[in-house]
């Protein structure tokens, strides 16, 4: 465990800030029960699905079967996960006027679950899908309940297009980035949640942060050092009840910045 940051010095920085915004990966929703993709136990590791295949665009225009076979697990898995603390304390820190918005890599639905308002989801989410030939939108309810009656959910329209839920396959534009680029270019404070930040473009975003970076995640991390970069190697959830309890709770003093 290395803590370059205390939990009082991170509460005292967020307060200080007035740009904060949180870009959280994998990380953040292992707690939740939601596999690391890429993680040892990751639902590509259990040789069941090839995410090189489940998320290429051109296979998927082949043959959407594995698809909505990894969406059908991946459905039933969200039925008994729930927000974790650090999803929650991200929707407080909103909802008390001291966070911009999340830009998240994960494509779980945790964060708005825990109520965030302003998420950001570079690789899509499965909160909508459209109709791959008319573009006929459809919520989450009505493509899981068509997912339910056919091994591919189809359109009403006259070609029967595919229903393709809004996850970013590879191939594909992320739509979101440049809202999610301009976020990181205004901030004063990223809290990176959780992410390892292997993986590209979103690796990127730290970089172009002009303020402070306060990296949190279990685990070695890709971050350039340099002045105002922080790097806490611990559990996220342990780690943000002790920011909170600085933050919200008042009983904790602050600590001197040693690096002052
Ligand atoms: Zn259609």
């Amino acid at each position: 465990m290395s803590l370059e940051l205390s939990p009082s010095q991170c509460a005292e920085l967020i307060r200080g800030s007035k740009r904060v915004i949180a870009l959280t990966g994998a990380g953040v929703s292992t707690a939740a029960g939601v596999a690391d993709f890429r993680g040892p136990n990751g639902i590509y590791r259990t040789g069941q699905y090839d995410p090189d295949r489940v998320f290429d665009i051109e296979h998927f225009r082949r043959d959407p079967r594995e698809f909505f076979r990894f969406a059908r697990d991946l459905a039933g898995l969200m039925e008994s996960i729930e927000p974790t603390f650090t999803h929650r304390f991200l929707a407080r820190l909103e909802a008390e006027g001291m966070l911009l918005g999340v830009i998240t890599q994960n494509v779980d639905p945790l964060h708005h679950l825990a109520g965030s308002k302003h998420v950001v989801s570079i690789h899509g989410d499965f909160a909508g899908a459209h109709c791959m030939k008319c573009g006929r939108a459809y919520t989450y309810a009505e493509t899981l309940e068509r997912m339910s009656k056919a091994e591919i959910p189809r359109c009403d329209c006259t070609e029967g297009g595919v229903i393709k839920p809004d996850v970013v396959f590879f191939g594909e534009q992320l739509s979101q980035w440049p809202e999610a680029a301009d976020l990181a270019a205004a901030c004063d404070l990223m809290l990176t949640l959780g992410s390892s930040l292997q993986v590209h473009p979103a690796s990127m975003l730290p970089r172009v942060a002009p303020g402070a970076v306060v990296v949190v995640n279990q685990g070695s991390v890709r971050l350039e050092p340099g002045p105002g970069r922080y790097f806490v190697d611990a559990d996220l959830d342990e780690y943000f009840r002790a920011v909170s309890e600085c933050l919200f709770e008042g009983s904790a003093p602050l600590e001197p910045d040693s690096r002052a």
